[in-house]
């Protein structure tokens, strides 16, 4: 910057802004590199969508987000006081770190590596989150984040981008010890197989992240959910913008909700091809960690991440890959149709026989 210095605080002049992964405009590819759903929304929420689209929409939407909480309390057994909507639970995890990350380095830790947002908003903040690593199974290092004392210690299971459940009981017992909320980013848990929203009446101090981008295939609506103790969510809210979704993803997520059935269907579907691509990457004898989301973690043992994401993206094929040192062995690879997924393991056929 100039010698008079910059318009912005220190930390964001030096911190590299988050990347997501790539949204190509240059051709078509089979995209298996965000975890998008390979399935479309339900029918019920395009046509809510469209009933939507009119002359209400020059004005606000309810800042509350009532209705959808309404039916989320019904849906999922919560009820609406311990409910709170964001703009994309990515827009919940911003909130969170503006209303517990402070100054200190110590508010706020989670297992490592895991969704790179988190590191995002941690330098925003100004602080050097405390990352505990996993071992290389990916178990929880529950003693480790229980003794940092942090306010916001943060939990993705499934985690990304290894894929990997976090089983509840290591939660119950992380939250147990925790001085501040444990929050579980369940962004993939409708792909699994067990919640930590079973545990929320016993524990007061932990928050659930869901979102529609992944399941309900609602990636382009911008909606995501946190649930946890009434208190919880009334401080929560002190620090949203007041309008954080529009009308029409409001729409769109009930409808959604509403059409709960469609989002299970598409699920059963990426499940049973996910299980289907762990055994062909295996069989082609790639590491594969065992997964319980709607993408796999996998790494070949004759070349790199990189070689692997670079000879994939020719082939027209995108997965993602982190050049950090934990991730930089593999690649992350989202399950698609089964077309797609038969293209992959053609690819990666052709290129990395033994
Ligand atoms: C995709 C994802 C999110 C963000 O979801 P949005 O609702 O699209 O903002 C949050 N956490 C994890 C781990 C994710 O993979």
């Amino acid at each position: 910057m100039s010698t008079k210095g910059s318009f912005f605080r220190p930390v964001i002049d030096t911190m590299e802004g988050y990347v997501p992964g790539e949204q190509p405009r240059d051709r078509r590819y089979i995209k298996l590199n965000t975890n998008e759903n390979p399935y479309p929304p339900s029918p019920r929420v395009l046509e809510a969508l469209r009933a939507a689209v009119g002359g209400d929409l020059r004005l606000y939407p309810d800042p509350d987000a009532t209705e959808l909480r309404t039916k989320a309390a019904e849906v999922y057994g919560v009820s609406a006081d311990r409910i709170i909507a964001g703009n994309g639970s990515d827009d919940l995890l911003s909130m969170l770190f503006r209303a517990c990350v402070e100054t200190s380095d110590g508010d706020v830790a989670y297992p490592f590596p895991t969704y790179s947002l988190y590191d995002t908003l941690a330098k925003i903040q100004g602080v050097t989150p405390k990352r505990v690593s996993y071992p290389a199974d990916f178990t929880l290092p529950l003693d480790a984040l229980a003794a940092t004392g942090a306010r916001l210690t943060i939990v993705c299971s499934p985690n990304s981008p290894s894929g990997t459940l976090v089983p509840l009981s290591d939660v119950a017992e992380l939250a147990r010890r925790a001085r501040g909320l444990v929050v579980v980013d369940e962004a993939y848990v409708d792909f699994a197989t067990e919640t930590a929203l079973s545990i929320l009446d016993e524990c007061p101090n932990v928050l659930v992240l869901r979102t529609f981008s992944k399941s309900f295939s609602l990636a382009g609506m911008r909606v995501g959910l946190a649930f946890g103790s009434a208190d919880v969510i009334r401080e929560l809210g002190k620090v949203k913008d007041s309008y954080n979704l529009d009308r029409l993803s409001l729409v769109a997520a009930r409808a959604a909700l509403e059409d709960f059935a469609w989002m299970q269907g598409n699920v059963a579907k990426v499940r049973a091809a996910r299980d289907e691509l762990v055994s062909e990457l295996s069989g082609l004898g790639l590491i594969v960690l065992p997964s319980q989301a709607n993408f796999v973690f996998a790494r070949t043992q004759r070349s790199d991440g990189r070689a692997l994401y670079e000879k994939l993206r020719e082939k027209g094929i995108l997965v993602r890959y982190f050049a950090t040192p934990e991730l930089s062995a593999g690649v992350r690879i989202t399950v698609g149709t089964p077309e797609e997924n038969r293209a992959l393991v053609e690819a990666i056929q052709a290129f990395d026989r033994p």
